[in-house]
């Protein structure tokens, strides 16, 4: 049997309908923008092997530390115990993140560290003694797949099977440019009925929801009411981190900084699986006690794992260089001039852009969304061109790692434009 026949009987893919869906294809090796499959093709990974790879596949310098910490010291129990890169790693991204966060909880991926967040906020209230249970959530968001993540995600789509299960969460519609007094108003509405504990939010970009990106301004002056308000702000910036909407952090782009902050995909640089979930000194305190009852409970085996600290230090040192900074300028320069050349072609709507992402919807004649099946057909017609892109339905995407060349970026494009001439 060859490689793929043994993936076949063996394995059970993610986000995959398996009896539907083509075979995977077998990747052996990366280099850069570049995938390198069994028999020597390339394809440029368009989409950041899911939004994790910021400075490229198998990076040298990432690699070569992560080897040096894995001959040193590969995992510490971290409970009760603490090693070089944990607390490195800690200092530097406080340094980075919103001026209010001032302390780090580790963790192992994107869902973790929204589960971590949103049980740090509904456990302050509870040491604190008030009743404060319900979260607000965006309409059409993405935050996990584990189920508190799941609780404060859309509803319906991945999620049917479990909806009856979920906790109390109020929806409210993401501030869209010119419609940001509707956000306003349902929140303010939700505030006088309901005991909130907090409002979780992807900041500015809702990524598996479609790539929906929304007004600065408009989540700023949700934020300022849920101070006012007391209610524990959590920026999901698990996809937006590093750089991805042209900021460090898109909270950057807000006055107003969240109370919680959620990270991961980027902080490896793409290399290994790790969360992180930063919080006020206020947030903490609320956890010291002598009452054991008031202790935060929660860890997983692999916590503040040293190899994944190091590789996030290892990429932490890349993206604060000069040159990733020019990357992600010179490739949403690149992406505003694309846009505007999809803005003259008639299959398709909705062109958007914030930093290193751009986006569009193609029309057609089914239900727009996830579950339009020209995803499918696109996703083939991409890969034949030798570009690895992933669209949600009918939303195409490009969120490239910042080492993609200006050829390698023309050639995403020119596959676009030319899938885009395949159709009716
Ligand atoms: C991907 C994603 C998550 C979940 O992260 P995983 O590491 O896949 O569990 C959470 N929030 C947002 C905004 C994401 O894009």
């Amino acid at each position: 049997m060859n490689f793929l026949e043994r993936d076949i009987q063996s394995i059970w893919h993610p986000f995959t309908q398996a009896e539907t869906e083509p075979a995977p294809t077998a990747i052996v090796r990366g280099e850069g923008a570049l995938l390198f499959d069994e028999n020597g093709n390339s394809y440029i990974d368009a989409i950041s092997s899911w939004w994790v790879n910021l400075h490229g596949h198998s990076h040298p310098y990432i690699a070569e530390r992560v080897s040096k910490q894995l001959q040193t010291l590969e995992h510490v129990i971290f409970a009760g115990f603490t090693h070089p890169p944990a607390v490195e790693l800690a200092e530097r991204l406080l340094k980075v993140l919103p001026e209010n966060q001032k302390r780090i909880f580790y963790s192992d991926n994107g869902s973790t560290a929204v589960e971590v967040a949103l049980k740090m906020a509904l456990q302050y209230w509870y040491n604190i003694g008030e009743e404060r249970k319900c979260i607000v959530a965006f309409n059409n968001s993405y935050h996990g797949d584990t189920f508190g993540a799941m609780s404060v995600g859309a509803r319906g789509g991945f999620n049917r099977p479990f909806e009856s299960l979920f906790f109390d969460v109020k929806f409210i519609d993401i501030p869209e440019k010119g419609k940001e007094e509707n956000s306003t108003a349902q929140l303010q509405s939700l505030i006088s009925e309901n005991k909130i504990a907090s409002f979780i939010y992807e900041p500015l970009i809702q990524g598996s929801g479609g790539m929906n990106m929304y007004s600065a301004s408009g989540l700023n002056t949700l934020l300022e009411i849920c101070k006012r308000n007391n209610i524990i702000t959590i920026a999901d910036e698990v996809m937006t981190g590093f750089y991805r909407t042209g900021k460090l952090f898109a909270s950057e782009y807000m006055t107003t900084p969240p109370d919680i902050t959620c990270l991961s995909k980027g902080l490896t640089g793409g290399t290994m699986a790790m969360g992180v979930t930063s919080c006020t000194s206020g947030i903490y305190n609320a956890f010291l006690s002598s009452d054991k009852s008031k202790t935060f409970y929660h860890g997983h085996s692999y916590t503040a794992n040293p190899l994944a600290c190091t590789a996030a230090l290892a990429s932490l040192d890349l993206t604060e260089k000069k040159e990733c900074a020019d990357n992600v300028k010179r490739i949403s320069d690149a992406h505003i001039k694309f846009a505007k050349e999809l803005e003259n072609n008639s299959k398709v709507t909705n062109v958007r852009h914030i930093g290193t992402i751009v986006a569009f919807d193609i029309i057609t004649d089914g239900q727009s969304g996830y579950f339009n099946n020209i995803s499918s057909y696109l996703k083939v017609e991409f890969l034949k061109r030798n570009v690895i892109l992933r669209p949600l339905g009918n939303t195409v995407y490009i969120l490239p790692p910042y080492c993609i060349s200006n050829e390698q970026l023309q050639k995403v494009y020119n596959a676009i434009i030319d899938v885009l001439n395949l159709l009716k």
